[in-house]
């Protein structure tokens, strides 16, 4: 390699956003730093001035109406909704007449628009409200839209570029991510956004890698580098070696490798080689990732996270709507499992639908079950469409982040009590609908013989209960390394929720990360767990660790991995016990 290639290779780390491995060159993308120049116009164009900028604001409405019935078709009603809240502001009679305002001062309507948005924009900043101050990313998206209508720069943000490229900007509106989907767009990285962002959400749901977070790599990188996008470990490295990119091009191939391998895989059982079976499910967020799920060969949906209805929405969502969705997956599913598990919101995942003070630490705090025994009519209508959904499929419930058994006891009131009201109101459900708790704190495995008694199954949530166990919290970068699922305190932990269960005749599932780990998935079988649940992507690799496994060498390496002083420890026993298992 040159000496002046070294100089430039870069190497960041940010939220893997949404998985895959993308190579390519960089298309720099800055609509934040977005700057309109100060332009007087004669007073006698004061009326005309009006009449354009109307017009624009008509022409951006359509623009944004026909993205979202594009949007549509790809990820359904639902999630296209987000944009609602631009077409509201474009229709808001208020900014209107505030932008009129400046007009009649004498001034072009792109600076009077900008100069109001921009006055929205410092509003917001100051908000607390998490969700408030995302919006701020879509009246940039709605301010650089007019804007180009009004001087007549009308292109598509992606439509300038000619080959596939990577995306690197400060912050993308979920507008812009949605347009990703049709254009020549291999991945993105952002400075800003978190997991639970729009942006973030859309990119999985798109299936384009993305890796957000990244800190002022939008200033950093020139157009053209070349880029590689780990969207799996949240990696981005920029003008790579020769070497690099050949290694990461060999794992690109594998990817795609193993996604053709699924045909093959898809219809063999999910066994070891000495005949012990791990039956694999999937996670999903949105009803329209069934097809994933039954490409992968899944045995179910294990985790179906619920909470994108109350992140996404500007209202809350009816009975009906979640019910819509709950029967939908369940008859496309049918007779597999689906598990749905009641609202998360809080820590990371902040929904406006319920008004709640900033805390110190949101994790520690009103989050998961804690938010729906405190919402009884929220909880309620969720539980009823689950319940609904039940007569129409295999559908199972659970709830996240039980720490003591008050809340399951409170729980299981709610649930004899809407079991009750459907009864008496006709409604079919399944009357032996499984009901388990997802062990994620550490209190509920030190009392899970307990829980056992009164609940159908334990999943166990890894991402949630490596954070709790070791005090790590799971989105801060800086302490990243302290976290780790193969510390053997986790591994303790999952064993003793797994002997709990089994003294109480209950099956054991892991529903984390974890789950989508292939040096994991042998140890985790040796500890007892009975099924893993993970991305739908990531299925056929993990069938594929399991056929290439015995029971036997399973069970003796989680011996080993429980005696062990570190992580780095039970990751040399996992690389021995591999080995014998490909010997
Ligand atoms: C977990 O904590 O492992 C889990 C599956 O739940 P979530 O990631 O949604 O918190
Ligand atoms: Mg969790």
């Amino acid at each position: 390699m040159a000496e002046k290639d070294i100089d430039k290779i870069r190497e960041y780390t940010g939220i893997p956003a949404s998985p895959g491995i993308a190579i390519g060159s960089a298309f720099v993308y800055d609509n934040v730093n977005f700057w309109i120049e100060e332009r007087n116009i004669p007073l006698e164009e004061v009326d005309h001035e009006k009449v354009r900028f109307i017009n624009a604001i008509d022409a951006v409405i359509e623009e944004i109406k026909a993205l979202k019935d594009k949007l549509e078709m790809t990820i359904g009603k639902k999630d296209a909704s987000i944009f609602d809240p631009h077409i509201m502001l474009l229709q808001d009679p208020a900014v209107r007449e505030e932008t009129f305002a400046i007009i009649e001062q004498g001034k072009r309507a792109d600076f009077a628009f900008f100069r109001t948005t921009r006055k929205i924009i410092k509003a917001y900043k100051h908000v607390d409200d998490e969700y408030m101050r995302e919006r701020i990313t879509d009246i940039r998206d709605i301010l650089r839209r007019v804007t180009s209508e009004l001087l007549g720069t009308k292109t598509s943000s992606f439509a300038s570029i000619n080959n596939l490229a990577v995306i690197i900007a400060p912050n993308l509106a979920p507008s812009d991510t949605a347009h990703l989907h049709s254009s020549k767009v291999l991945a993105f990285v952002l400075d800003a956004g978190g997991r639970t962002s729009h942006t973030a959400i859309l990119a999985r749901a798109l299936g384009i890698p993305a890796v957000l977070s990244v800190k002022g790599i939008s200033s950093e990188v020139n157009p053209g580098d070349t880029i590689i996008v780990d969207g799996t470990r949240g990696k981005v490295l920029v003008n790579p070696s020769e070497s690099t990119i050949e290694h990461y091009e060999v794992e690109r191939k594998n990817i795609e490798r193993l996604k053709k391998e699924l045909e093959r895989l898809r219809d063999l059982p999910s066994e070891t080689s000495d005949h012990v079976k791990l039956p694999l499910l999937s996670n999903i967020e949105f009803p329209e990732e069934v097809d994933a799920v039954k490409f992968s060969g899944s045995e179910g949906i294990g985790l179906y996270r619920s909470e994108y209805h109350f992140l996404l929405n500007e209202i809350a969502p009816s009975e009906d709507d979640l019910f819509r969705d709950y029967s939908k997956v369940a008859k496309m599913m049918n007779p597999m499992p689906v598990t749905i598990r009641t609202l998360d919101v809080g820590g990371d995942k902040i929904s406006h639908l319920f008004e709640a003070e900033p805390e110190d630490n949101p994790f520690l705090g009103w989050r998961a079950i804690r938010v729906s025994l405190t919402h009884k009519d929220v909880f309620k209508r969720h539980l009823r469409a689950i319940f609904r959904a039940s007569g129409v499929g295999n559908v199972a419930v659970m709830f996240p982040m039980i720490s003591c058994m008050d809340e399951l006891d409170e729980t299981r009131e709610v649930i004899d009590n809407i079991k009750n009201d459907l009864r008496h109101e006709g409604i079919p459900f399944d009357e032996n609908i499984r009901v388990g708790v997802m062990i994620e704190v550490p209190s509920a495995v030190m009392i899970a013989e307990k829980l056992a008694k009164k609940v159908d199954f334990f999943s166990i949530g890894t991402n949630d209960l490596v954070q709790y166990s070791v005090a790590v919290d799971r989105s801060n970068n800086r302490i990243a390394n302290l976290y780790d699922p193969f510390h053997p305190g986790v591994l303790k932990m999952i064993k003793m929720t797994v002997d709990a269960a089994h003294d109480n005749g209950i099956p054991v599932s892991v529903c984390g990360e974890m789950a989508a780990d292939p040096l994991a998935t042998m140890l985790l079988m040796g500890l007892g767990v009975d099924e893993l649940s993970m991305v739908p992507s990531f299925v056929p690799q993990i069938k594929d660790v399991v056929r290439s496994m015995s029971m036997e060498n399973a069970r003796e390496l989680a011996e080993h991995a429980l005696e062990c002083e570190s992580a780095d420890e039970v990751r040399v026993q996992i690389q021995k016990y591999g080995k014998c298992d490909l010997d």
